[in-house]
């Protein structure tokens, strides 16, 4: 880690980087860089070589990216810079990212995986792009077809190097960079470093900048601490959920960015919350107006970024929520700390998306705590939740005998009906009232686990519980094939298990266990991925086959359903 001073975090606008890339992250709401963003920055920049320790979700593909496109700067002809990924998703993910940091720049990008016809990428290289991202063996393919040529690119991007390895990509890539100039400039991200990465690195990196953003050992405060494992598109939905289980009486819920804090405030609100936004785009009066509403209790919920959260003066809060997991575990404890005060309990609510499970691995190693992934309660928890609330709620209003004016209205029916059932009929009554104001969405949020290898042992299943993995094995073409959702009709409730899902797959299809990808386990229904060559095959030849004895419903999961 560099050398920085500890007690002003430094700004984006302290990392060297132009106005036009200062614009675009002002746009996406990002208000100050993360660790790892303000370690590998500055060298970058300069033109050194780097080896960068960051997993997903520590805001490292805005580390290569930033620097990326202000030093290609749109101009020269030809690719001037490429980065590998290991996956179809991420190599998407990094285009996207990519295009919104540079395109104030006039920087070009053009993402290229295998699975999409190979005319579109064609037709994509011959107009000419700046920046190619791709997976290594959809890469190779188009060196080969001599459609895209490396003999410009001064800098060159190895991202999720170990996942890289991991799926047999090493001569891929060793063939790959063997096609760019020596002179190039290179990074390599990765979130492990096995000895076979170093070598990786050693051969190609010439007197890395080392950035590893290592935590110090923090103590933890004596808080209660849950993580909820949610795919993306169910999160909202998760954290109503949430906040119902949990009541809250004051909570501060954490966003990464500015768009992020006013969305979710709205959509809260929209739920019956009485929720306020607090984030670094406020002016100190409205600043101040926030706060005097959170502090007297006419709002409950303070929706913030980390940065406007700095130096508040809140006395004590029953909750605080990640949104977000935070990027680095230093910001995890930072902002748990403002719960569990003097002594007080206080609840830390974290909700991690799958493919951020290692980050929550390294919160866990500086808190020197498990956080075991709770279930996210269903709705008939809730319902359960909520009756049980209203009894206690009952047995005060029976204790204190405050019911005077309403015991004529229960003699006057007491003379034809029986008495428990007048009371029954109030109590529906009661419990109706407040279900009408708590819109409820029925879906089944899945349950992920980590896979026995996230957790520290060897897989049966093959490919860990993550979403976004291509097929691995093989050489050259059909290697790199996207993966497709499949939504099977039966879950947990029926005693599925993943392990269920694969032996049916791999005996019934006959396909290898690696082509199957992330699986989930509702309690109703199961998402299984497998490569998309194979889906159509799992779903035919699983139609006509029974799992743990029964004939269950397979299909292609439908669009949206998709974290
Ligand atoms: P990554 O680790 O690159 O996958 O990034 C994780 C997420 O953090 C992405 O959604 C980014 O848009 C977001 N992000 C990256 N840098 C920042 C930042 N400095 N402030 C807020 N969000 C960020």
């Amino acid at each position: 880690m560099s050398e920085e001073d500890t007690t002003t975090p430094p700004l984006f606008t302290d990392l060297g980087l132009v106005p036009e890339i200062l614009a675009a992250l002002e746009e996406l709401g990002y208000e100050e860089p993360t660790p790892v963003q303000v370690a590998a920055i500055p060298p970058l920049l300069e033109g050194r070589d780097v080896i960068g320790s960051a997993a997903t979700g520590t805001g490292k593909t805005a580390a290569f990216a930033l620097p990326l496109v202000q030093r290609i700067d749109g101009k020269g002809r030809g690719v001037r810079a490429l980065i590998m990924a290991p996956t179809r998703e991420l190599a998407v993910q990094v285009a996207e990212a990519v295009h919104k940091y540079g395109k104030r720049l006039g920087v070009t990008v053009l993402p290229i995986y295998g699975g999409q016809p190979i005319e579109r990428q064609l037709s994509g290289l011959r107009r000419g792009v700046h920046v190619v991202v791709g997976t290594p063996g959809r890469l190779l393919d188009h060196i080969r077809r001599r459609s895209l040529d490396l003999s410009a690119v001064d800098y060159v991007v190895l991202d999720e190097a170990d996942e890289m390895l991991d799926m047999g990509f090493l001569e891929d890539i060793d063939a790959i960079l063997a096609e760019t100039p020596e002179g190039r400039q290179t990074a390599l991200f990765s979130a492990t470093f096995p000895p076979r990465i170093r070598e990786l690195a050693e051969r190609h990196l010439r007197d890395p900048y080392r950035v590893s953003v290592r935590p110090p050992v923090l103590e933890t405060p004596l808080v209660r601490q849950v993580a909820y494992v949610v795919p993306r598109s169910y999160k909202l939905e998760a954290l109503g959920r949430i906040l119902d289980l949990e009541a809250p009486t004051s909570a501060i819920i954490f966003c990464r960015t500015r768009t992020e804090v006013d969305e979710l405030t709205e959509s809260l609100a929209v739920r019956g919350h009485r929720p306020e936004a607090l984030h670094g785009g406020l002016n100190q009066t409205q600043r101040d107006r926030v706060m005097g509403r959170f502090r007297e209790g006419t709002a409950d919920l303070l929706i913030a970024t980390d940065v406007a959260a700095r130096g508040l003066d809140v006395e004590h809060v029953s909750h605080v929520i990640n949104y977000d997991i935070p990027q680095s575990p230093e910001v995890y404890v930072h902002r748990i700390g403002r719960t569990g005060r003097a002594g007080r309990e206080g609840t830390a609510v974290t909700l991690v998306q799958p493919r951020e499970h290692r980050l929550l691995k390294g919160i866990e190693r500086v808190v020197r705590q498990r956080i075991e992934p709770a279930r996210i309660p269903t709705v008939a928890d809730l319902r359960a939740r909520r009756m049980e609330l209203l009894r206690a709620e009952l047995h005060e209003i029976l204790v204190s005998g405050e019911m005077d004016g309403y015991r004529g209205a229960v003699e006057s029916l007491a003379d034809d009906f029986d008495l428990l059932d007048v009371a029954a009929a109030a109590v529906k009554l009661a419990a109706e009232a407040r279900r009408a104001t708590e819109p409820e969405d029925e879906r089944d949020i899945p349950h992920w686990e980590p896979s026995r290898e996230e957790r520290g042992g060897p897989d049966p299943r093959g490919p860990r519980g993550r979403m976004d993995r291509e097929p691995r094995g093989g050489g050259g073409a059909g290697r790199s094939g996207p993966m497709t959702r499949l939504y099977v009709a039966m879950g947990r409730r029926r005693g599925l298990r993943p392990g269920d899902l694969v032996g049916a797959i791999t005996g019934e299809a006959g396909i290898p266990s690696r082509a199957i990808g992330s699986i989930e386990i509702a309690d109703q229904f199961s998402l299984v991925e497998v490569a998309e060559e194979h889906a159509d095959h799992v779903v035919r030849s699983l139609s006509s086959a029974s799992i743990k004895g029964r004939k269950v419903g397979i299909r292609r999961a439908r669009e949206g359903v998709e974290s």
